[in-house]
């Protein structure tokens, strides 16, 4: 059986203030819930909700991190900065990554390897354009991004892996895939892991959807039968829009 995983990305939104006075509302708010639950601050924000955040049960997530351990690499930021802070787990691949950064799937792949390597669970965010997707090549493109997101990556260590299946076109946008479409992919994606590894890996690997998720769509997205929780990004920015995604299944 496979635990819901929700989890907020607040992306670069938030002072440390802010993030403070949100995650202290979250813990509080949230103390009572059986689910799998995360925030994703700011790298900025990472020491003052990793204070507000400890001894709860919402797990502390960075949103990017570096391919490499240290050195020279100005602007990055380390697995082991994160570490120290008490993170538990990192975002990668995410498609604001790719498309505006230029992150490719081998950079993808060093930063999974090194986070698995450091004992950080991962959060591997995979998903189509709106191009892909019109030229029939959703499942293809996730497919590859999988193949070499997880190069590598042993099938004992995917415990510490998380699928987030984000198609582009409905991050941000208002637009979120119909239950079924989604399901489909999610569908795919986990018989991609049945074929790189076994079916016992791919029954028990967590997908999340992500894109556009709210409190009127999470329900019936979550009803699906190989979604297992959610990435969400601007409804994780409030109590008010986030609890109750985090909660749908109260
Ligand atoms: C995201 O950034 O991971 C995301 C899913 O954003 P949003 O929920 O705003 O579409």
């Amino acid at each position: 059986m496979r635990k819901p995983f929700i989890a907020g990305n607040w992306k670069m939104n938030k002072t440390p203030s802010e993030a403070k006075v949100l995650a202290a509302d979250l813990v509080n708010q949230l103390k009572d819930s059986t689910n799998k639950l995360l925030v994703a601050p700011s790298f900025t924000c990472l020491a003052t909700v990793a204070e507000v955040v400890k001894g709860s049960n919402i797990m502390l997530g960075a949103q990017n991190m570096a391919t490499v351990e240290q050195g020279a690499h100005t602007g990055e930021t380390s697995v082991l900065m994160l570490k120290d802070l008490g993170v538990e787990a990192v975002i990668l691949g995410h498609s604001e990554r790719r498309h505006i950064y230029g992150e490719t799937d081998a950079m993808i792949n060093q930063k999974v390897k090194l986070a698995i390597a450091h004992g950080l669970e991962v959060l591997l965010c995979v998903g189509e354009t709106i191009d892909e997707r019109e030229a029939g090549k959703a499942v293809d493109v996730v497919n590859t991004q999988l193949e070499e997101g997880l190069k590598d990556v042993a099938e004992a260590d995917l415990k510490f892996v998380t699928i987030a299946y984000e198609p582009v076109w409905a991050i941000g946008t208002g637009k979120t895939a119909t239950p079924q479409d989604a399901q489909d992919i999610h569908l795919a994606a986990r018989s991609k892991v049945a074929d790189l590894y076994s079916k016992d890996a791919a029954d028990k690997i967590c997908i999340q959807y992500g894109g556009s998720v709210n409190a009127s769509n999470v329900k019936e997205l979550m009803g699906q039968p190989d979604i297992d929780g959610g990435l969400i990004g601007g409804a994780s920015l409030t109590p008010d829009a986030f609890l109750p995604i985090a909660n749908f299944n109260k």
